[in-house]
């Protein structure tokens, strides 16, 4: 892996569909989008303080997906004094899917996977733009 790919890391979310949407916004950027240019990390590697994911994470960009405004990722990256470049969340892709019906913490509605999908094309040019040398949000 690359030193120069971009973390990311998403919220756990587990109760929530904006946790699920996240996820998988995540895991489609790293698994189709952009491959060689991401590495995941688990945020709860990242709350215990995980040596081996603090070595990871040390002078990589960080892009942290949150469901909801308690930004459990961008604050505990933080924490850790880990280098954020963008920070999103799944709310404000819902901004554009007013009243839309996405599904459960378990299983997206096709509603849930367009939005999931459009926040991982948003993640795909944040990880673009960290790569080439953007100034970020974060
Ligand atoms: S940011 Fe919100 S959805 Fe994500 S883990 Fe924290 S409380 Fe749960």
């Amino acid at each position: 892996m690359s030193k120069e790919s971009v973390m990311l890391i998403p919220c756990s979310g587990i109760g929530k569909v904006h946790g699920l949407i996240g996820r998988e916004a995540v895991f489609k950027v790293k698994g189709e989008l952009r491959p060689q240019d991401t590495d995941l990390a688990c945020l709860a590697e990242i709350v215990t303080q995980d040596a081996e994911v603090q070595e990871r994470m040390n002078g990589r960009l960080t892009i942290t997906v949150d469901g909801c405004p308690k930004m459990c990722a961008e604050k505990n990256v933080r924490l850790v004094g880990g280098e954020i470049f963008a920070s999103l969340r799944v709310v404000d892709a819902f901004r554009t899917h007013r009243g839309a019906q996405a599904g459960s913490a378990t299983e997206l509605t096709s509603d849930g996977w367009q939005i999931s999908d459009e926040l991982a094309d948003q993640i795909a040019l944040k990880v673009d733009e960290a790569r080439q040398g953007g100034k970020g949000n974060g």
